[in-house]
């Protein structure tokens, strides 16, 4: 567990390194009770809308009081940082990510891109020591919140690619596989893609009598109104809406029954399913999925659309492969990027495939638009680990396509901040309030003029940690020269995770 493991212990480790000594100055200020105070600054959150003249103080990792100017003094002695013309903003999630230990600074990287919660959708020994390592604080980082092991159906789609995973093969195992993943200290069960509506629906159960969540993927078998019944807590991505959404849900539920998947042929299950979701998509129902839409709002099931992976998986050709922040990916990563795309992704696709995954992903932007409209609660996540993904970077990406998708600004700031918080339970997180943890994100120009403006950060608080620009900027310089320094293996990693938005 996190919190039996000793700052020696961490420190003596391979990873805390000398990002841990970076970290420790601005650590030792903050345990010595100093306030810092954020000064003039425009307050913006899903609660509380737009204030500006604010000044908000951070003791500790709370903030201490947040307020108008004349009624929240700065106190003597404060470490003051001058919020004039600037923007500040509760720190952001990231809800969807399969992070590995290929790339071992994600915590620091999403830290210095204003990402301060982290939901990992799978089983992860890398991540797990990267929560007790900040825990003990000798590193910088997210939070962070650890799923299970993925529990597929049986035969799994990740048989034998190196995914931890469990196969269940009915209502029986699938009670046994809650039960061990709940003991072995997961934060919650991820469901996922080959599971019978009968083992779902033991999951479901089991996880209830447990009292941990459940979430991840709607089953192929099972209708997305009945998960969110039985308390699926989340939907990840968009690609399950279609079916019930369909004016022709019947006869593409016979045919998706009809698929057969080998053990591990995940590949084979991406191409067989895209003729049927592309089918489901032509046939969208407005009234039909009103209605569905109106009974997640209701019982306010949460919904991921990563759209981020979306693009990357349906409009690969698009992806550029130069992006400058890949700078911070390491050789092994790149070379998986590619690996997957020419292997899972573009293989096999014909021109006609192309055209119409591309009109797929132009039908996804619409439905998260939908959702949104709709009053389902939407959530930012990425499915880091899929290829052209970066920790932190990705989820400004997402902010932006949720907005491309036709959601305002504050509407996409929600999803990053106020509905991750809401999902956790954690009421003192999402917002910029007094007693509140301080993870909050200053930033340079107005995220509500324009949402591509949270890029434009100037100092991060990790709870309460102020990350200045000078320490933003050498933690950066740090990473990539790591990065860059470190030799490629040649090998390609095992997948990681949900390949593709799966
Ligand atoms: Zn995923
Ligand atoms: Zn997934």
């Amino acid at each position: 567990m996190a919190t039996t493991m000793s700052r020696r212990t961490v420190l003596a480790g391979t990873a805390a390194g000398v990002l841990g000594a970076t970290i420790g100055a601005g650590r030792s200020e903050a345990a010595a009770g100093g306030v810092t105070a954020v000064t003039g600054v425009t307050v913006f959150d899903a609660v509380g809308g737009v204030r500006r003249g604010q000044n908000v103080l951070v003791r500790g990792d709370r903030v201490l009081d947040a307020g108008d100017l004349r009624r929240v003094p700065v106190p003597h002695g404060a470490r003051v940082v001058d919020g004039r013309g600037k923007f500040l903003i509760p720190g952001l999630a990231d809800m969807h990510t399969h992070a590995t230990e290929i790339d071992p600074r994600d915590p620091e990287l999403y830290a210095v891109n204003g990402v301060t919660t982290v939901r990992q959708m799978s089983s992860s020994d890398a991540v797990r020591e990267w929560r007790a390592q900040i825990a003990a604080g000798a590193r910088l980082g997210p939070q962070l919140i650890v799923g299970s092991a993925i529990v597929d159906g049986a035969p799994s789609l990740w048989e034998g690619l190196g995914v931890p995973h469990l196969a269940v093969a009915d209502a029986a195992q699938a009670r046994a596989a809650v039960r061990e993943q709940a003991a072995a200290g997961a934060d919650f069960i991820k469901t996922y893609t080959r599971l019978t509506s009968g083992s779902f629906h033991a999951i479901a159960a089991e996880a209830d009598r447990l009292g941990i969540p459940f979430l991840g993927h709607v089953p192929d078998f099972v209708p997305v109104t009945d998960a969110s019944d039985a308390g699926l807590r989340s939907i990840e991505h968009l690609f399950e809406f279609w079916y019930d959404t369909s004016r022709d849900e019947r006869r593409l539920r016979r045919e998706i029954a009809r698929i057969k998947v080998a053990g591990g042929d995940y590949a084979g299950w991406f191409t067989g399913l895209h003729p049927i979701e592309y089918a489901a998509a032509r046939t969208y129902d407005r009234d039909k999925a009103a209605r569905v839409f109106e009974r997640l709002a209701r019982n306010g099931t949460h919904v991921t659309p990563t759209l981020t992976v979306h693009w990357t998986c349906d409009v690969p050709q698009d992806v550029p492969h130069d992006d400058p922040r890949f700078r911070y990916a390491s050789a092994d990563t790149l070379g998986y990027w590619q690996w997957a795309t020419e292997n899972i992704y573009l293989k096999g696709r014909t021109p006609r495939e192309s055209a119409e995954r591309r009109e797929l992903f132009v039908r996804r932007l619409r439905l998260a638009g939908a959702l949104a409209r709709a009053g389902v609660p939407l959530m930012t996540g990425t499915d880091l680990g899929t290829a052209y993904l970066m920790p932190g970077f990705s989820v400004h990406d997402e902010l932006r396509l949720l907005v491309h998708a036709g959601l305002t600004p504050a509407q996409a700031l929600r999803a990053a901040t106020y509905e991750p918080a809401r999902h956790l339970g954690h009421r003192d997180r999402g917002t910029i309030a007094r007693g509140n943890v301080a993870d909050l994100v200053l930033l340079d120009a107005n995220p509500l003029r324009d949402i591509g403006n949270t890029t434009q950060i100037d100092s991060v608080f990790v709870r309460g940690e102020l990350i200045d620009p000078a320490t933003r900027q050498r933690i950066l310089a740090e990473i990539e020269a790591a990065v860059q320094n470190k030799p490629s293996t040649g090998a390609v990693p095992a997948a990681v995770g949900c390949a593709c938005g799966r």
